[in-house]
Order: structure tokens, then sequence, then C-alpha cells
């Protein structure tokens, strides 16, 4: 459930129009929903409190410091894969002891302001990292928090470009390499090894491939543990699916009703890194249609948001369901379109081949689920200002990030002279 419904004609987020705002701040915009932000994550919470946990949100999903503001107020840590997001958590006022930082290429400079900034671990995907972490830390006179990274090869059976938990994959080290690694890193003098961490995919809709990679890494625990080398965080990362279309992917609680048990016999602390699951249907892109045409017998509406503003479906043939912000419009003949934005490639879609109800010209249109992978993938491509984005708060709405102005397209820029 989220908070985007209809109410006395008009799709409302919360407490607030959706109309008011597109005529207040102007299309295209992101809209978020503080409520359903919030309300995600303590369903985590809830679901797992039974064992000890940390939640940290995945903030590539979404990384407007207004929107993890209201998480990290809520209590949850973060989860980062760059320095950007470092400092992007840091300012939404996350508590570095709550962030674990992942991705296959941490750079010096960015290993050391996360050391300097205290955060909890590094999860570290190969033996060179685990140096380059060891070496800067010993520089700075400090002992970096490590977990490894363990690839379980578990088909998480979604699509394959956000599959990253198989043996082909470029993330973690090979399960079965994994023990020495650990053995290797544990005589590291600044290394200080407290996890394991693993993270399979992204927009998986069962439970099973999750009990899987699950007992697989806590078989893997007890076999650290026989080397005499013991860990206090199991992080098994994010990847829980959302609705989009017709999925059913697994409630937190569903998750935590098969894996708890499993997690309860190891006296650890758990994190997750949820994403998608936390903000996907927290957000819409609200679009405005510019023109409608017909070629060839085929329907196009042309909108004012294109695949720099959300590249999901050009991406990953992602569906992202679309309808009128004016329930009226809901009544009409249905007829099947391309939505297409203005920019100047085949590939600029937000929906293909769509059955919606008729739309006119100058009409307002939400893409809904937008909230993860949107604003996030967004780029200037054609040299498109990003859009604004908006996070309403009952009957509030705050804009959090101003739409870009002409000037901040060329920012930086210069002639040679
Ligand atoms: C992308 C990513 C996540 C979040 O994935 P979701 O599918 O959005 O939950 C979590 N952890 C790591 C390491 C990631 O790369």
């Amino acid at each position: 459930m989220h908070d985007f419904q209809y109410k006395e004609g008009t799709l409302h987020c919360e407490a607030v129009p959706l109309e008011k705002i597109a005529r207040e701040v102007g299309t295209p915009f992101y809209c978020y929903s503080q409520h359903t932000l919030v309300r995600h994550y303590k369903v985590y919470e809830e679901a797992f409190k039974d064992v000890k946990s940390l939640v940290c949100f995945a903030v590539k999903s979404n990384s407007n410091i207004g929107v993890l503001h209201e998480l990290v107020k809520a209590g949850a840590g973060c989860d980062i894969v760059s320095g950007g997001e470092l400092f992007r958590a840091l300012k939404a006022g996350c508590d570095p002891r709550k962030i674990v930082y992942a991705g296959v290429g941490k750079t010096e400079e960015e290993i050391e302001f996360a050391l300097k900034s205290g955060v909890l671990m590094f999860n570290a995907e190969s033996s060179q990292e685990l140096f380059a972490i060891d070496v800067v830390a010993g520089r700075m006179g400090k002992k970096a928090g490590v977990a490894l990274r363990v690839n379980p090869d578990v088909d998480p059976q979604t699509h394959p470009y956000i599959s990253t938990g198989l043996k082909k994959n470029k993330f973690g080290i090979s399960i079965d390499a994994a023990v020495e690694e650990y053995q290797l890193a544990s005589k590291m003098k600044n290394l200080e090894i407290i996890g394991v961490h693993q993270h399979i995919g992204s927009q998986i809709t069962q439970v099973r491939p999750f009990v899987d990679a699950v007992e697989r890494l806590l078989a893997f625990v007890d076999k650290l543990r026989a080397v005499d080398i013991h860990i206090k965080y199991i992080d098994i990362g994010g990847g829980l699916g959302i609705t989009y279309k017709d999925e059913a992917p697994p409630l937190p609680s569903e998750l935590a009703k098969e894996i708890v048990p499993m997690l309860k016999k190891h006296d650890c602390t758990i994190i997750f890194e949820p994403g998608r699951n936390i903000v996907g249907n927290a957000g819409v892109l609200v679009t405005r249609v510019v023109y409608t045409k017909m070629n060839e017998g085929k329907t196009f509406y042309i909108v004012d948001a294109g695949m720099n503003d959300l590249v999901r479906p050009t991406l990953y043939q992602a569906h992202q369901a679309i309808q009128p912000i004016d329930q009226a419009a809901m009544g009409r003949t249905k007829l099947e379109v391309d939505v297409v934005g203005p920019i100047c490639e085949s590939g600029d879609f937000l929906a293909k081949d769509r059955v919606v109800p008729e739309f006119k010209k100058g009409e307002l249109m939400a893409v809904m689920s937008a909230g993860a992978y949107g604003f996030t993938m967004a780029s200037n491509y054609n040299s498109r200002r990003r859009v604004a984005e908006v996070l309403v708060m009952g009957d509030k709405y705050h804009t959090v990030r101003q739409r870009e102005t002409w000037d901040d397209l060329i920012r930086g820029e210069k002639v040679a002279s």
C-alpha cells in the first residue's frame, strides 16, 4: 500500500493534490510520500525485531538528502557505494556508526573519507581492496571495520542487469575462496574483521533465493568459526522486490518468518540493505502530455519527461504503471499507445504498446512506482535540466530539490581562452 490515491476526483499524495504541486512547481517532478517511506522502513524494523538488526537504506536507490533525512530520523542507517553517497548520508544526519560501505572500486580517497567519518564497516569486494584499506588505515593510525562480500552463487531470478550474486558477476569473493581471504585479512594489522556481507540482486520476488543465500552464508559463518574467526555482523543485503504491475513479492514479514529462525542460532547483528522495497512505491513521476500524434496507425503521447529523467523502462524493459491525475479520465476509451519523451532517441519511452485511457494534450499523467532508481539515474542528456523533487508530509509539501536552471547546466564549464 502507498499514499497515492484518488480523492475528490484527482490523484493525491497523502492529502496534497498532485495537480496543485504541478501548478506551483511545474512539470515534470518527482513526488515522494513521507508517510509511505517511513512506514516501509518500520515494517522492516518490526519484521526483524526478534533479532538484533540494523536497516541500512540503500542510498543509491534514492539519494535525496530530504528523503534520507526522514529515514534516518526514523532510525535507519545507510548503505553506500561511493564517497558521494557518504557525503549525502552525513549531510542527511546519518550516524556514521550506522553506515556500511560496499562497491567494487573504492578509491584511496574514498577509503580515507570513510575512515575519517567513522563508518561502521567496509564491505570489501577483493583482496586488493583489503590491502588498500589496510594501508590507508595504517597511514591514518586507525583500525578499519571490515566485512567481506561473499558471492553465494544464487540465482535471484530477476533481470540479468540486476543479478549480482552469481559466479559470473563482478561482485564479491567466491564463497569457496572466502575462508582463505578471511584468514589473510585477519592477519592485516589495521583491519578489524567484524562481518560478512552478501547482496544477490534486485527486484527479487520470491523468498527462495534469499533462503538459499542465507543458508549458504550461515554455513560459511560456521566455517569461519572453525578457523577461529568470529564475526559480529551478518549483512544480507537488499533486493526485495516491489509490485510494479502484477508481481507479488513477499512482505518483509514473510521473508522474516523464513530467515529469522535461521539467523537466531547465531548471536550476530543482522544488517539489511533495502532500497527499492522502501522507496519504490513511495514515489511517482508527474509529467504533462505536450502533444499527441498518430503515425501509421500508432498513437504516441509525447510527454515532458524523458529517458533522462526516468531510464528504467529503457534500460531494464521495466513496466511502470501510467495513471491520469484526473480520475474522470479513467472512464475514457482505452487505447494502445507509446508514451514517449522529447529526446532524440528511439529508446526514449516511459511505456511501450501500453493500454491506457485516452489522454488529451496538456493533461497530467503519473508514472507510478518511480521512487527508486528514478531521480538517482537521471542525467542531463539533451541538455535537459534535471527535474524538481518534492516530499509530501500530510497536507504540506516541501521542494527537497529545485528544478535545475539553465545556469546549472553549464556550471563548471568555460570556453578555452
Ligand atoms: C543496490 C544495492 C542494494 C539495494 O538493492 P535494492 O534492490 O534496491 O534493495 C543493497 N546493497 C547493495 C550492496 C547494493 O548494491
